[in-house]
């Protein structure tokens, strides 16, 4: 039992020096990083079922490290929201975001929205809202096919806050979306009242730990609120076939997740999305 203690503990220790190094390295190359252009958009398409064609899709970052490959947002977005690098991040994937825009209009594709993720650090920065604007100006986008993310949780740390930024970009023709909506707390009385035009149900809806019948329950009712309220309901995570036709009976207006595409690069994207239109 000694061995095994001494071992667990090496282990630990071990595995928690690589994480503290780790960060270190991540604080290190961040910024270099972005002046190398390592980090990259990549698209995940969203499907509307009522129109049974591809409607959008959400801009996902990754970091293409010269020696370590692909990163994933969830390595390092944390690292990021505590050094404010976030700030940076999020406008570059913003800009990336309206040069694509530009470029489907340009080239005459079918309209298609892109959704942006906004992390809660930037929400509360001062001249958050004219940042935005002085990127989305210089592209002159359709501003309707632009929609911005925000994470339930960010949402209701500060809802007055929400309220203000919200407003602001509705009056620009930004759409606003409410991101992983059910996987915290919700207010939901306050619901009705925000200025949001989409909600994404989390992917926690979907792996439930609910039997069928009680699952079913909760989505169907969660999908009619939201509709009833006047919001567009996205289903995100969805990986079935099962999923997707429980969906469709239930009235569910978009579905998000690997069974209609993971995220790829733009591409690959305009490769898939386009190539059939
Ligand atoms: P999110 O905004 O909730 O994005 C959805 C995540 O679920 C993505 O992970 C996506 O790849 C994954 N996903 C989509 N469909 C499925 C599915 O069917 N099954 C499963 N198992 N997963 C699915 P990803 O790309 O690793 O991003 C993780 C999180 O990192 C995002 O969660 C978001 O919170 C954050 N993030 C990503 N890009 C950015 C960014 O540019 N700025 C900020 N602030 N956060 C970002
Ligand atoms: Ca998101
Ligand atoms: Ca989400
Ligand atoms: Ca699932």
């Amino acid at each position: 039992a000694k061995t095994a203690d001494n071992q667990r503990w090496f282990f630990y220790s071990d595995a928690f020096r690589k994480k503290i190094g780790d960060e270190k390295e991540i604080m290190d190359q961040m910024e270099d990083a972005l002046e190398n252009s390592e980090f990259e958009m990549y698209l995940q398409p969203k499907y509307n079922l009522h129109r049974n064609a591809y409607c959008g899709c959400e801009a996902l970052v990754r970091w293409r490290h010269p020696h370590k490959g692909l990163i994933s947002p969830g390595e390092f977005i944390p690292i990021f929201e505590q050094t404010g690098f976030i700030k940076k991040l999020d406008m570059f994937m913003l800009e990336e975001v309206c040069k694509i825009l530009k470029r489907w209009e340009e080239k005459n594709y079918p309209e298609l929205s892109i959704s942006v993720n906004i992390s809660r650090k930037n929400l509360k920065l001062t001249g958050f809202i004219e940042s935005v604007l002085n990127i989305t100006n210089k592209y002159r986008i359709n501003r309707g096919n632009l929609e911005i993310e925000l994470t339930e949780s960010s949402i209701f740390e500060d809802v007055d806050r929400m309220i203000e930024i919200g407003q602001a970009f509705r009056k620009y023709g930004f759409k606003m979306s409410m991101d992983d909506f059910g996987s915290g707390y919700s207010s939901i009385n306050l619901l009705g009242n925000l200025p949001l035009d989409v909600i994404k149900m989390d992917q926690g809806f979907f792996n439930s730990r609910l039997n069928r019948e009680q699952n079913h329950i909760v989505v169907e009712s969660t999908i009619n609120m939201i509709k009833k309220l006047g919001m567009t309901v996205v289903a995100e995570g969805i990986e079935t076939e099962a999923e997707v036709e429980m969906l469709r009976a239930l009235g569910c207006d978009i579905i998000q997740g690997y069974y209609f595409g993971k995220p790829m690069t733009v591409d690959e994207f305009e490769q898939q999305i386009f190539k059939n239109e």
